[in-house]
C-alpha cells in the first residue's frame, strides 16, 4: 500500500497475551475486515502493553509465540495483507518518544477514574498500581495518534480509552497547534460478548473463551459445558432467553434467524432441552469458523507469508511514525540535534567571551 494514500486512517490491535476468540471477532475483528478497504488500516500487536501487568523476562519470552498466533488469527479471519499494515508495537521507536510527551498532558486523577485499570491490576493479582499500568491508555493513545488514525474499532471495554486518546489529541492541538485528528471509537455489533462461564466478558486470560483457532471437537466440548439458565432444572420447565449466554451466541453467530426464533419460543415454553439448543449452536459456530480454519491451514503451510507481512508492516509503520514525530518535534519546538548546533543554530548569540 502506497504511503501517500488519501484514505482516512484506522488503527486498532491486540495484546499478545493469547490467541484471539469470538469476543474479539464480534467486538473488533469483524469491523476491521469490513473497513480495511475503505480506510488505510494499521493493526498493532501491542507487546509493550503486556509489560504493564507482566514485565518479567519469562513473560517477554512468551510474546513471540502469541505474536505468531495473532498474525495467523488476523490472516485467518480475512485481514488482507495487501491492503492492511500489521506491525509490532515495540519495533516502533517513536512509540517511546511520543509516550513521554503525552504523559505530560493528562492528570493522575483523570487516569485513576478509569475503572478498567483497577480491574486489570486486580485480575493480574498486583497489590499496587504500577506507574506504567496507570499509563496504559496514554500508551494506547500513542498507538492511535502515531499513524494519525481517525477510527478505532474496539470492544466496549476500550471505549473510555479511545475517549482519553481524543482528549490527548485535543490538548496537544490546543497547546502546540493542529497536529492530530481526534480519533473515534467504533464499537462492534456485540459490544461485549459474554464468556462461556456466563459470568464475565469473554477474555483470553479468564479461561472462558472459544478461540477462533479451536477445532470442531473443542468447540463442541466448550458449548456443551456452557452455563445456561440456572433456574431451569428440566427441559419441560419454562426457560429464560434474555441474558442466557447460549442464546446470546445464537443471536451473534447463527445466521438462521428462523431456527433461532423457533428455539427461543420453545425454550420459553419448556418445549426444548438445553442439549438441542447447544447442539444447534455448536453446528452454527463450527460453520462460522470453518472458513477461518481453512485459511489458517493455508497460512500455516506458507509461513513465509506471515513473516513478510510483519517485515513490510513494521517498515511501513516506522515510516509513518518517523513522519509524525518530525511534525511533533516541529510543533513543540523540541527539535534539537547535534547537526543543528554544528550548522545553523545560534543559541549563544553574539557571545564573544
Ligand atoms: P486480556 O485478557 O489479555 O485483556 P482480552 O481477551 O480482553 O485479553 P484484549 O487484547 O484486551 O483482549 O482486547 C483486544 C480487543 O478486543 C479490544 O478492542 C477489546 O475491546 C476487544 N474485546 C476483547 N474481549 C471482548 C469481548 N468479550 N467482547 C467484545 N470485544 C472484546
Ligand atoms: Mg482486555
Amino acid at each position: 500500500m502506497a504511503p501517500n494514500s488519501t484514505k482516512p486512517r484506522l488503527l486498532t490491535g491486540d495484546r499478545p497475551t493469547g490467541r484471539l476468540h469470538l469476543g474479539h471477532y464480534v467486538g473488533s475483528l469483524a469491523n476491521r475486515v469490513q473497513l480495511q478497504h475503505s480506510y488505510e488500516s494499521f493493526f498493532i500487536i501491542a507487546d509493550l502493553h503486556t509489560l504493564t501487568t507482566r514485565p518479567e523476562a519469562q513473560s517477554i519470552r512468551d510474546i513471540p509465540l502469541y505474536i505468531r498466533e495473532i498474525v495467523l488469527d488476523y490472516l485467518a479471519v480475512g485481514i488482507d495483507p495487501q491492503v492492511s499494515t500489521i506491525f509490532i508495537q515495540s519495533a516502533i521507536q517513536e512509540t517511546y518518544q511520543l509516550n513521554l510527551i503525552l504523559e505530560m498532558l493528562v492528570s493522575v486523577s483523570r487516569l485513576e477514574r478509569l475503572p478498567t485499570l483497577k480491574d486489570m491490576a486486580r485480575d493480574a493479582h498486583l497489590d499496587s498500581m504500577p506507574f506504567g499500568l496507570l499509563g496504559y491508555p496514554v500508551l494506547q493513545a500513542v498507538d492511535i495518534l502515531l499513524p494519525r488514525a481517525r477510527v478505532v474499532p474496539v470492544g466496549k471495554d476500550n471505549q473510555a480509552h479511545v475517549e482519553l486518546a481524543r482528549e490527548l489529541a485535543r490538548r496537544f492541538n490546543n497547546l502546540y497547534g493542529e497536529t492530530f485528528p481526534e480519533p473515534e471509537a467504533l464499537i462492534g455489533d456485540v459490544p461485549t460478548l459474554i464468556g462461556t462461564d456466563g459470568q464475565h466478558k469473554m477474555s483470553k486470560s479468564l479461561g472462558n473463551a472459544i478461540y477462533l483457532s479451536d477445532d470442531a471437537a473443542t468447540v463442541e466440548t466448550k458449548i456443551m459445558g456452557m452455563y445456561t439458565d440456572p433456574t431451569r432444572l428440566r427441559a419441560s420447565d419454562p426457560g429464560t432467553v434474555i441474558g442466557n449466554p447460549v442464546f446470546e451466541y445464537h443471536d451473534a453467530f447463527n445466521p438462521d434467524k428462523t431456527e433461532v426464533d423457533d428455539l427461543k419460543e420453545r425454550y420459553r415454553a419448556g418445549k426444548v432441552g438445553d442439549v438441542e439448543v447447544k447442539k444447534r449452536l455448536t453446528k452454527a459456530i463450527n460453520i462460522f469458523l470453518d472458513p477461518f480454519r481453512e485459511r489458517r491451514v493455508y497460512y500455516n503451510a506458507h509461513p513465509k507469508i506471515a513473516q513478510d507481512v510483519l517485515t513490510q508492516g513494521i517498515r511501513r509503520m516506522q515510516f509513518e511514525a518517523h513522519e509524525t514525530m518530525e511534525i511533533v518535534r516541529a510543533m513543540t519546538g523540541l527539535s534539537y540535534s547535534s547537526e543543528m548546533f554544528a550548522d545553523e543554530i545560534d543559541l549563544f548569540g553574539e557571545y564573544d567571551g
